[in-house]
């Protein structure tokens, strides 16, 4: 399990692309790419652009009420631009418990197969 350091992350790379990364949906405020790691046949993280001290969605404050928002809903319209109509998922890990292993928040959208409840 890794733990909340503030520290930058992998993630401030991909989005300075000195990584490239699979890019699946952008706009001003927020990124979505293929995670390197998929565990469905569409994976794809969709991340704030500035990480604004949201770590993890443990962070959030209502400042942040805006780009939750987006980052939500940057989701739908990945579902919609993968084909997914028959069903996704929206997962945030948090904290070590949580399986979180990269604090800048991210939400993850899995479909292209059938999912199991609650995990998997
Ligand atoms: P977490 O475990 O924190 O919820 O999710 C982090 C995700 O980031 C993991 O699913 C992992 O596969 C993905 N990931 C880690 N490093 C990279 C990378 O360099 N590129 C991409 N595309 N995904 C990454």
């Amino acid at each position: 399990a890794t733990a909340d350091t503030g520290g930058p992350t992998i993630f401030d790379k991909i989005i300075a692309k000195e990584i490239p990364s699979s890019i699946v949906y952008e706009d001003e405020k927020v990124l979505a790419f293929r995670d390197i790691n998929p565990q469905a046949p569409v994976h794809v993280l969709v991340i704030p652009k500035v990480r604004d001290g949201l770590t993890g969605i443990d962070k959030a404050e209502p400042r942040h009420f805006e780009i939750l928002g987006q980052l939500l809903y940057a989701a739908k319209l990945v579902a919609e631009k993968e084909g997914l109509a028959k069903g996704f998922r929206i997962v945030i890990n948090n904290g070590p418990e949580g399986c979180q292993s990269v604090y800048h928040l991210h939400l993850h959208v899995l479909g292209g197969r059938q999912m199991a409840w609650p995990a998997g």
